[in-house]
């Protein structure tokens, strides 16, 4: 006899969210994670009483009411609007390039003022079809604010000069023609109060947890523990990587306590430059409003990843496409398996669509 209706491998958002449901339609459900800790990504630490997001900044932000009622049910959140600055040796610009950042580029007041400057610019660079990344963003966004604001910055991101980096990396880019620092264009948008590994806590709340344990050190004897697995590893892993690896970009974070109570006053600030080696800092305080005395910050750095490295960002090419799919195949005979969230599906999700996936996962099943 299987003691559980359900096994799931991972104890991030995709996997926490599916047990919640399934625990609450009166399933039997064990939670299994590899790591020390429950939220996978979204884990935040509290350091000198600041939540700190470990596995890098997280502000959640949605269009989907039913996903945003969803996670209220969970934690409070606050009122947090990302409005990240840019640091060009030193200027300080708003992002996303907004009015601000064109009165600061070349002094304009008025938006028709700025849709002349940046037309200007388009019209000089004599750019019709863009040939590469670099073509393709003066012809959207003119040369200054390529040069000061993306140039730098993606190159550090992508660890390749923009001019050899393809067009389709860029189809839009955010310009707006109003004062709003607002990154995100979302309905609702905010972190939660007390941090995202309270969040899980409580959606995994009776639930079966084990934690530092592996999955694929010991799956025969987990495959007969369970009905039905849900996978949330990265999925040629579970293939022990027969028809090769799949890659990510990586991110190194180094964090930092000081003994000053502000650093940068905003909770991210990114460095457009090619000189500064971080893509940016964090302050992790800033996402919560606190008045701690003391401030922890990580700077990022954006690394290739090697076999074995923190997966983080998948590369959506077509050689990586391809293997995608391949490994999909195969993930298809595996009987009373399903593969599932950023690592399973081998795609960038953000918090809220990973959510909407297991719900709806949860609701074909139970
Ligand atoms: C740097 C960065 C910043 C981001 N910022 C944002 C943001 O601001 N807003 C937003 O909406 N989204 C953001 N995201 C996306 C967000 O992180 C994901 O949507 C979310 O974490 C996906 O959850 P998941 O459950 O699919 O994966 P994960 O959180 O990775 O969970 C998978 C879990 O499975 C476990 N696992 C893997 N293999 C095994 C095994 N063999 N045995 C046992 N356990 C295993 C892992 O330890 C992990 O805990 C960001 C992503 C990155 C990389």
């Amino acid at each position: 006899m299987q003691k559980y209706d359900y096994l799931i491998v991972g104890a991030g958002l995709y996997g926490s969210v599916f047990a919640q449901r399934a625990k609450s339609a009166g399933k039997k459900v064990l939670v299994i994670d590899k790591r020390p800790n429950i939220a996978g990504n979204v884990y935040t630490e509290e350091i000198e009483g600041i939540e700190v997001h470990k596995y890098g900044a997280h502000i959640f932000h949605t269009n989907n009411k039913t996903v945003w009622e969803y996670v209220n049910r969970f934690a409070e959140f606050n009122r947090f609007t990302n409005s990240p600055v840019a640091n060009y040796r030193g200027e300080l610009y708003s992002l996303p390039f907004n009015m601000y950042t064109f009165n600061k580029m070349w002094g304009v007041v008025t938006p028709q003022e700025a849709m002349q400057k940046i037309e200007e610019q388009k019209k000089q660079a004599g750019i019709t079809e863009p040939a590469n990344l670099e073509e393709q963003a003066i012809s959207l966004v003119g040369t200054d604010i390529y040069e000061k604001l993306i140039k730098g910055y993606t190159e550090k991101q992508w660890g390749r000069p923009c001019r050899e980096l393809p067009a389709f990396i860029i189809k839009r880019l955010p310009v707006r023609f109003t004062f709003d620092n607002n990154y995100f264009n979302a309905l609702y948008q905010g972190i939660p109060m007390g941090g995202y590994t309270k969040m899980v806590e409580r959606m995994l709340e009776g639930v079966e947890v084990q934690l530092n344990v592996n999955y694929l050190d010991d799956r025969e004897k987990w495959q007969l523990m369970a009905e039905k697995i849900i996978y949330t590893g990265p999925i040629d892993a579970y293939f022990d990587f027969c028809l090769g690896y799949l890659e990510y970009r990586s991110v190194r974070f180094e964090t930092e306590i000081l003994d000053i109570p502000n650093f940068q006053g905003n909770a991210a600030v990114n460095y457009t430059d090619n000189e500064t080696p971080w893509t940016r800092i964090i302050e992790h305080k800033w996402f919560d409003f606190h008045d701690q005395p003391r401030t922890v910050i990580s700077r990022e750095y954006s690394s290739e990843w090697k076999p074995g490295d923190e997966p983080y960002y998948p590369v959506n090419d077509e050689k990586n496409g391809a293997l995608y799919e391949a490994y999909r195949k195969l993930s298809e005979k595996e009987e009373h398996m399903i593969f599932g969230g950023r690592l399973g599906e081998y795609k960038y999700y953000d918090m809220d669509a990973v959510i909407a996936s297991a719900l709806s996962l949860a609701e074909r099943e139970l």
